[in-house]
């Protein structure tokens, strides 16, 4: 779900810096949302580089969809690799404020599905988003 959600980010922002910059804020937002985490943690990782690899394969791996999607990743990596744990608690603020983190809600099945339908469609977009111009103003026009 971070991957997708992150990637989604990158092409709304249109930007690598954007995408980086709001990745985190979208990892912090779906920690909030009550959620029930998937069992495996190998699926999760799987899935998560997966996801990332696909993104870096269709769209270039400095295309901001997988900027986005590896900035919103990877504060979970903390659940992985043996990071420093200031006062006994993880680094990331997420994961830091005991009881942002929510069990329930949102099935891990309904979660795969969207998190499933978020990256197809990024990764079936083929061109980057671009907000309409100033000088488009709803006006049709056609590439030739
Ligand atoms: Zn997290």
């Amino acid at each position: 779900m971070h991957v997708s959600t992150g990637a989604v980010g990158g092409l709304l922002t249109g930007s690598r810096v954007g995408a980086a910059l709001l990745g985190p804020v979208l990892h912090v937002v779906c920690d909030r949302l009550p959620h029930q985490d998937i069992a495996s943690r190998r699926f999760e990782i799987a899935s998560g580089v997966g996801g990332v690899l696909a993104l870096a394969i269709v769209r270039g791996p400095f295309d901001p969809t997988t900027i986005g999607a590896v900035a919103s990743a990877a504060p979970d990596l903390e659940h992985v690799l043996p990071l420093p744990r200031p006062g006994g608690r993880k680094l990331f603020p997420s994961h830091r404020k005991a009881g942002w983190h929510r069990p329930g809600g949102v099935s891990a099945t309904i979660q795969l599905l969207v998190a499933g339908v978020l990256l197809g469609s990024v990764l079936a977009t083929r061109f980057p988003y671009r907000p309409p111009s100033e000088s488009s103003h709803g006006a049709a026009t056609v590439e030739t």
